[in-house]
C-alpha cells in the first residue's frame, strides 16, 4: 500500500494549499480517501481522472468532499462513473451528492466490508459534529488506518488496536479537549495505548507551521512519527516495520 497526500489543512486551505484528500494505492486499486478543495487538481498531478477506482469520504464536511461537486462536470465530460461511500447524514449534503447522476453512491456503516482487489476495508463510527467514519484497510500483511475527524472517543482506541500505520486528524497544537478535533497530544495518546507503529498527523491549521506539529508531537508518540505534506508518499508496509 502507499499513500500520497493530496490536501491536508482544514476547514480551509491557506494559499496555494488544499483541504483533506489522501490517495491510497495498492496494485490495480487507486482509492481516494476524502475530497476536499484541491484534492482534484493535486490528483491530476499523478493520475488520470480515469484511473480512480473508489472514493471514500469519512464525513460530509465541505473541506471533506467539496471537489466533489467539481469532479462531477468531468466524469459527467467523459462519461464516467465512480463508486463513491458516504456517510448516510446530514440527509442535506447527501441529497446533494447525486446531482448529475455521476457517483454510485452507497452509505457506509460498521457492518460494511468492502474488498476491492485484495484489500479488505472496514469502518467505525467516530465522534465529530458530522457523523464520521474511521476507515481501517489491510492487504492481509499490513494494517492502515484514517480517522477522518474526530475527537476524544474510546471506539478510536478500540478500532487501532492492531493498526500498523495510522493517518490521525490531529488539528490542535495546544492541549486542548475539544468536541471536533483531537489535540496532538490527544492522537499520540490513543496511538501509544493502541500500539500504533508509525503516526502520522494531519488535518493542520493552514496558518501553522506542520513542523511545529512534528515537534510537539516527537516528544509524546513513542513510535515513529510523521506529518503530512503535499505531495508527499508513505510506503505503508516500510512504516509498519518501525
Ligand atoms: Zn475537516
Ligand atoms: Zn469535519
Amino acid at each position: 500500500m502507499k499513500l500520497m497526500v493530496l490536501g491536508n489543512t482544514g476547514p480551509y486551505p491557506g494559499p496555494g494549499g488544499a483541504c483533506s484528500g489522501y490517495l491510497l494505492e495498492s496494485g490495480d486499486t487507486r482509492m481516494v480517501m476524502d475530497f476536499g478543495n484541491g484534492t482534484l487538481a493535486n490528483l491530476q498531478k499523478h493520475h488520470s481522472i480515469d484511473e480512480i477506482s473508489l472514493i471514500i469520504c469519512s464525513h460530509l464536511h465541505a473541506d471533506h468532499i467539496s471537489d466533489l461537486f467539481v469532479l462531477r462536470y468531468a466524469l459527467e465530460q467523459k462519461k464516467l462513473m465512480i463508486p463513491l461511500f458516504v456517510p448516510s447524514e446530514p440527509p442535506l449534503e447527501l441529497a446533494s451528492l447525486y446531482y448529475k447522476n455521476v457517483y454510485t453512491i452507497k452509505t457506509l456503516s460498521e457492518e460494511l466490508v468492502l474488498k476491492p482487489d485484495h484489500l479488505t476495508i472496514t469502518f467505525k463510527k467516530l465522534k465529530h459534529s458530522f457523523l464520521d467514519y474511521a476507515i481501517k484497510i489491510t492487504d492481509g500483511e499490513t494494517t492502515f488506518l484514517y480517522t477522518g475527524d474526530t475527537c476524544y472517543t474510546p471506539a478510536l482506541g478500540e478500532f487501532a488496536k492492531g493498526v500498523d500505520v495510522m493517518l490521525c486528524d490531529g488539528a490542535f497544537l495546544e492541549d486542548v479537549v475539544s468536541d471536533k478535533h483531537l489535540s496532538v497530544k490527544e492522537a499520540c495518546e490513543i496511538a501509544n495505548e493502541a500500539g500504533v507503529k508509525t503516526l502520522i498527523l494531519t488535518h493542520f491549521a493552514p496558518f501553522e507551521d506542520p513542523q511545529a506539529y512534528l515537534s510537539k508531537g516527537e516528544k509524546l508518540f513513542k513510535g515513529a512519527l510523521y506529518v503530512t505534506e503535499i505531495g508527499k508518499s508513505f510506503d505503508i508496509k516500510a512504516l509498519s516495520k518501525n
